[in-house]
C-alpha cells in the first residue's frame, strides 16, 4: 500500500489546472507527519474558471437535460469507478484522515457508496414530473372551472459543496451524488487538510465520461469557500462543518439569496435508562467519544446515565477505554488513531484542562500516550460527575472526550439532554423499546437511536440536525428534495 498521491490539479472543466498563483499546499499523514501529497491552493483565477465551467455546463450543457434514467446510468459507472478503487481509497482514508482500517472500509467508504447507490435507484423508480389531482377551483370571472397540475421537480443550478475534513469521502461523496443526481452541476471544495479523496472522484469523473463542468473539485482554504458561497453564480451552497463556520456562510450567502443547506455540529446526549443492558451502553458509550478519535459531528459524547448505574457504566466504559490500542491505524489491531492536527490536540488539552477547573472527575486518560512520539494522538479520556452547565458538556470538544453526567428521573434526563445548543443525534439505551420511543420523541434533535440503531448507516433514513446543528437533510428522498425545486404547471378548463 502507497500512502503517496500524485496530485494532478484542480479539476475544472473535465481538465486538471495548476494555480495562477503557483501555491501548493502539503496534506499531512496525522499519525506520522509525513507528508503525503502537495496539492494546489486555488485562488479567485480558479474560483472564477470553475465557475465559468460548473454555469456553462448547467445553463447549455446536456447534463440537466438528460432524462434521470440517462443520468442515472452515467452516474452507476461513476459508483461503480470508485468501488474498484476501493482499497486504494480506503488507504488513503487511513493516511489522510487517520482513520482506523475497518472504519475506513465501512463508515468512511462503504456506507456513502450505499447512498450513491440508493439516489441512483431513486433516479430510475422516482417519476420527476407529478400529476396533482383535478380539483374545481373558483374562476377568475365567477363560477367553477376545473385545474389540473403538474409538480415537476427540477434541478436547481450550480451547487458550492464545501466540506469538513473529518469523514473526507463520505462527506464528499454524499454531496456530489445527490446534486448530480438531480440535475445539478458541482464545485466541491474539500477541506484543505483532506483533498484527496475528491481528487479521486473527480479521476473517476473524468474516466467515466461525465460532461465537462458538470464536477468540478477546488482545493484551497476559506478563500475559495468564501469566494463561492459569495458569488451570484452559486445557486446553492450546501455545507459540512462547524456552527461558527455554518453561521458565517449562512451570512456570505444571504445578499444573493442562495438556497443553503448546513451539516453542522453536535453535542448529542446518550441517555442511559436504570435497565439498560449495562455492557451494550458502555460500549454504545466508548464507541460515541473514541471512534475517529472523537472527531464525529453525530456522536454521543454527552452520557446521561441513572444514578442507580451510573458507577457501573464508568467502570465499564473506562476499563475498555484504558484497553484500546492506540497508534498508526496501517497496523489492522489499532482501535483508535491521531486527531488530525497538533492544533486539534492542543485544542482538546485546553477543554480537558478546563474540565479539571470546573470540578469534574477526570476517570481515565487526559494526557498523550507514552511511547507514541510521533503524530497528533491523545488518550481516551472520561469524566464523571460533570455539570451540564460547564464547558466539556456544553461545547463540542471534537477529540476522544467523553463526559457523564447523572440522573434520577426520566424529566430530569430529557432536560439535560435537550439543554444544549446543538441537536444533531442522540441516543437511548433501555431494555423497554416503547419507554425509550416516549424518551426519544421528547429530545430536540434531528435524530435518536435506540439501543445503538444503524444511524448514519441508512441510506433511506433522512439525516440532519436542528438548532445549531443545522438546516437540511442529507440521504433518503427528502436527501434528493434538497437538491431539487418544484415548478408548478397547471391547467385550466372553462
Ligand atoms: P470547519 O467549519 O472549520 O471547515 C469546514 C469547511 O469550511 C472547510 O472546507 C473550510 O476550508 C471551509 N471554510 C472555512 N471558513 C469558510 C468561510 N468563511 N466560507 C466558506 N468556507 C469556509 O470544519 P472542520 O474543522 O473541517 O470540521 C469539523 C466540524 O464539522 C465539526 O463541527 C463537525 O461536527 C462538523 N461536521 C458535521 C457533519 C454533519 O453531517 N452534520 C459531518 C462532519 C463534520
Amino acid at each position: 500500500m502507497s500512502s503517496q498521491f500524485a496530485c494532478r490539479g484542480l479539476y475544472i472543466g473535465n481538465e486538471w489546472v495548476q494555480p495562477q498563483s503557483g501555491s501548493m499546499d502539503a496534506v499531512i499523514n496525522p499519525a506520522t507527519q509525513e507528508v503525503i501529497a502537495t496539492v494546489p491552493v486555488g485562488g479567485r483565477s480558479e474560483v472564477d474558471r470553475a465557475l465559468d465551467a460548473a454555469r456553462q455546463a448547467f445553463d447549455h450543457g446536456p447534463w440537466p437535460r438528460m432524462s434521470p434514467k440517462a443520468r442515472a446510468q452515467i452516474l452507476q459507472r461513476l459508483h461503480d469507478g470508485l468501488l474498484r478503487r476501493a482499497a486504494e481509497i480506503a488507504s488513503l482514508i487511513v493516511a489522510e484522515a487517520g482513520a482506523t482500517q475497518a472504519l475506513a472500509a465501512s463508515m468512511h467508504f462503504a456506507a456513502p457508496l450505499q447512498h450513491f447507490q440508493y439516489f441512483i435507484d431513486l433516479l430510475v423508480k422516482r417519476d420527476f414530473a407529478q400529476p396533482v389531482e383535478v380539483q374545481a377551483v373558483p374562476g377568475f370571472t365567477g363560477g367553477k372551472v376545473l385545474a389540473a397540475h403538474v409538480k415537476v421537480y427540477e434541478p436547481i443550478g450550480v451547487v458550492a459543496g464545501i466540506t469538513a475534513y473529518n469523514f473526507p469521502f463520505f462527506l464528499n461523496l454524499v454531496k456530489v451524488a445527490p446534486a448530480l443526481a438531480a440535475g445539478n452541476t458541482i464545485i466541491l471544495k474539500p477541506s484543505p487538510y483532506t483533498p484527496l479523496e475528491a481528487l479521486v472522484i473527480a479521476e473517476v469523473a473524468e474516466e467515466v465520461g461525465l460532461p465537462p463542468g458538470v464536477l468540478n473539485v477546488l482545493t484551497g482554504d476559506a478563500t475559495v469557500g468564501e469566494a463561492l458561497t459569495t458569488d451570484p453564480r452559486v445557486d446553492q451552497v450546501s455545507f459540512t462543518g462547524s456552527d461558527v463556520v455554518g453561521a458565517k456562510i449562512m451570512a456570505q450567502a444571504a445578499p444573493t439569496l442562495k438556497r443553503i443547506q448546513l451539516e453542522l455540529g453536535g453535542k448529542s446526549a446518550l441517555i442511559v435508562c436504570a435497565d439498560a443492558d449495562l455492557e451494550a451502553a458502555a460500549t454504545a458509550g466508548l464507541i460515541n467519544f473514541t471512534v475517529q478519535a472523537g472527531q464525529g459531528c453525530v456522536l454521543a459524547t454527552r452520557a446521561i446515565v441513572h444514578n442507580s448505574v451510573k458507577a457501573q457504566y464508568v467502570d465499564t466504559v473506562a476499563r475498555m477505554a484504558r484497553q484500546m490500542k492506540l497508534g498508526n491505524p496501517t497496523d489492522p489491531s489499532v482501535q483508535m488513531g491521531p486527531l488530525i492536527r497538533d492544533a486539534q490536540r492542543a485544542r482538546v488539552e485546553r477543554f480537558v484542562q478546563s474540565g479539571l477547573d470546573s470540578g469534574a472527575r477526570l476517570v481515565c486518560g487526559g494526557r498523550r500516550p507514552k511511547g507514541l512520539d510521533q503524530g497528533f494522538f491523545y488518550e481516551p479520556t472520561l469524566f464523571d460527575d460533570v455539570d451540564n452547565s460547564s464547558e466539556i458538556a456544553q461545547e463540542e470538544i471534537f477529540g476522544p472526550v467523553g463526559v457523564v453526567i447523572g440522573f434520577d428521573t426520566d424529566e430530569e434526563a430529557i432536560r439535560i439532554a435537550n439543554d444544549s445548543k446543538y441537536g444533531l443525534g442522540g441516543g437511548v439505551f433501555s431494555r423497554n423499546v416503547g419507554h425509550a420511543y416516549e424518551m426519544a420523541l421528547r429530545l430536540r434533535t434531528g435524530g435518536v437511536s435506540i439501543n445503538g440503531g444503524a444511524g448514519a448507516m441508512s441510506s433511506k433514513a433522512p439525516f440532519g440536525g436542528v438548532k445549531r446543528s443545522g438546516i437540511g437533510r442529507e440521504y433518503g428522498e427528502e436527501g434528493l428534495n434538497e437538491y431539487l425545486q418544484i415548478k408548478t404547471i397547471d391547467f385550466h378548463g372553462g
